[in-house]
C-alpha cells in the first residue's frame, strides 16, 4: 500500500515541498510505494509580493498569477477543495465537498490572513495591500490622490514585517515624481516603541523618516476606526484623522487550523522551531506563515522551512532518520523607495543589518520577482 503524503495549502511553502519531493521521490511514486496529494483552496496561485508593486500601479496582479497545476511537478495530485477539518485522531483530512484524504505524512502550508473584523469600523473603511482585491481598490484611490492625509496602521503578527515601510518609501518618491508631495501628509505608526520590531531595521528607517518628512507615530494600537468622521482611535487615546486609510490588522491562521483546534488562540500552529514538526505530532511538518515561530512570516522563510521539511520527509518516508534542521534563516529584500532597495538577512542567532540602499539590489528584487516561478517548481 502506498504510503499517503498530504499537502495542505497551494502557496509557497506547500508547493516548494510537493516539488522537492515529487521529483527526489519520482521512482517511488511511480512504483506506486509514495502517493503526493496537494489539497489547496485557490485553482490559481498569486505571488503576493506583487500587491507592494500592483498598489502603486508598478504591476499588474494578472502577471503575476499562475494556474496551480501549471507549477507542479509530475507526480504531485492536485486537489482545489478547501479542507475544512483535520482529524488528527484519525490521521485524515475532510475537504468542503466532503471528501476524505487519508496520510500518513501531513504538512500544513495555509498561510495567515489579515483580520479586518479584529477593530470595529475598520472593515468598512481601511484600505490594504494584502489582498488582492484590496489591493485593486487602493491602487485607484492611491492613484488618483491629488493631496491629503495617508495613514497606515499595523498590528501583530503580519506577513512581510518590512512591506508597509516599503510601502511608504514608495508613496514618498511616487508623490515626489508627481510634483504633490507638499500636498501629502504621510503618517505611519508602529504599535511598539520603534518604527518596526527588527531593532536594526527601526535604526535603518528612522533617518530615512526624518530625510523625507515622513510622519510617524510609535506606541500606537488601533482601538476602533470612525468611518463617519475618518478618524482612527488608538488604545493610548490618540485621535487620527485621515484621507486613506491603509491598514495591515493582525493575521490569523486559517479557518481549518482554527476549526480544527490545531492552533494557538491566533490560529497558529505551536511548531518546532528545529524540525518543523507539529508539537504533539510526530507525522506532522508546519511550514511558512502557518507556524507560530518567532521569524517573519515571508515567503523566504517559508523557502528555507519548506528544503528542511521535505529533505525529512524523505528520510522519514526512506526509514531514515530524518537530519535537517531549520535555523531561524529569514531573507527579505526591502524597497527604499522606487528605484533603490536594501535587504535582510537573518536567522534565530545572527539579527538583520540592513545596509545602505542601492539601485543594484532594486533590480535584484525586481528580478526575483520574475523568476519566483522557477523557485516554486524548484528549480531555482
Ligand atoms: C504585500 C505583500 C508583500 C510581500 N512581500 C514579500 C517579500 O518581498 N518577500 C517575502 O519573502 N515575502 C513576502 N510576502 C509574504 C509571502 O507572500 C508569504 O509569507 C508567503 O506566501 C507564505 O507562504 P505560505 O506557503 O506559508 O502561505 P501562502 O503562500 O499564503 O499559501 C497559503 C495556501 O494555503 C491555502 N489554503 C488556505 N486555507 C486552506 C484550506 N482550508 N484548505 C486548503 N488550502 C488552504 C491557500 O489557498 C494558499 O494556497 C509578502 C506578502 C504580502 C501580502
Amino acid at each position: 500500500m502506498a504510503k499517503n503524503v498530504v499537502i495542505l495549502g497551494g502557496g509557497t511553502g506547500g508547493t516548494m515541498v510537493a516539488n522537492h519531493l515529487a521529483r527526489t521521490m519520482r521512482s517511488e511514486i511511480k512504483r506506486g510505494e509514495i502517493s503526493v496529494t496537494q489539497i489547496t483552496a485557490d485553482a490559481d496561485h498569486v505571488y503576493q509580493p506583487s500587491f507592494l508593486f500592483a498598489a502603486i500601479n508598478h504591476a499588474r496582479i494578472e502577471d503575476y498569477t499562475r494556474p496551480q497545476q501549471s507549477l507542479l511537478s509530475p507526480g504531485v495530485n492536485l486537489v482545489v477543495d478547501p479542507a475544512t477539518k483535520i482529524d488528527t485522531g484519525a490521521n485524515k483530512v475532510i475537504t468542503a465537498s466532503g471528501a476524505t484524504f487519508p496520510y500518513d505524512k501531513l504538512v500544513i502550508a495555509t498561510g495567515a490572513y489579515p483580520d479586518f473584523n479584529s477593530m470595529p469600523g475598520l472593515a468598512e473603511v481601511a484600505d490594504n495591500f494584502y489582498t488582492a482585491e484590496g489591493t485593486v481598490k487602493l491602487r485607484e484611490k492611491l492613484t488618483n490622490f491629488t493631496g491629503g492625509k495617508i495613514v497606515i496602521t499595523i498590528d501583530v503578527p503580519h506577513k512581510c514585517p518590512v512591506a508597509p515601510l516599503e510601502l511608504v518609501f514608495m508613496l514618498d518618491e511616487l508623490y515626489r515624481e508627481k510634483g504633490i508631495r507638499d500636498k501629502v501628509d504621510l503618517l505611519y505608526t508602529y504599535p511598539i516603541g520603534r518604527l518596526h520590531s527588527l531593532e536594526p531595521v527601526a535604526t535603518w528607517a528612522q533617518p530615512e523618516f526624518e530625510k523625507r518628512g515622513i510622519n510617524w507615530e510609535c506606541f500606537c494600537n488601533v482601538d476602533s476606526v470612525d468611518p463617519q468622521k475618518k478618524v482612527v482611535n488608538t488604545l493610548e487615546g490618540s485621535e487620527i484623522p485621515f484621507d486613506i486609510l491603509i491598514s495591515i490588522p493582525a493575521h490569523k491562521g486559517a479557518q481549518v487550523i482554527i476549526d480544527s483546534e490545531l492552533g494557538d488562540e491566533g490560529g497558529f500552529i505551536p511548531t518546532d522551531r528545529y524540525t518543523l514538526k507539529a508539537d504533539g505530532y510526530d507525522n506532522i511538518y508546519v511550514l511558512g506563515d502557518a507556524t507560530n515561530l518567532p521569524v517573519s512570516k515571508a515567503g523566504s522563510t517559508a523557502h528555507y522551512e519548506a528544503d528542511v521539511v521535505a529533505e525529512n520527509l524523505i528520510s522519514e518516508l526512506r526509514g531514515l532518520t530524518p537530519s535537517h534542521y531549520y535555523d531561524g534563516k529569514v531573507f527579505c529584500f526591502v524597497e527604499a523607495g522606487l528605484n533603490k532597495a536594501t535587504y535582510v538577512s537573518f536567522s534565530y542567532t545572527k539579527p538583520p543589518t540592513p545596509t545602505p540602499p542601492t539601485e543594484m539590489i532594486h533590480w535584484f528584487k525586481l528580478a526575483f520577482n520574475e523568476m519566483y516561478w522557477l523557485s516554486a517548481r524548484g528549480i531555482l
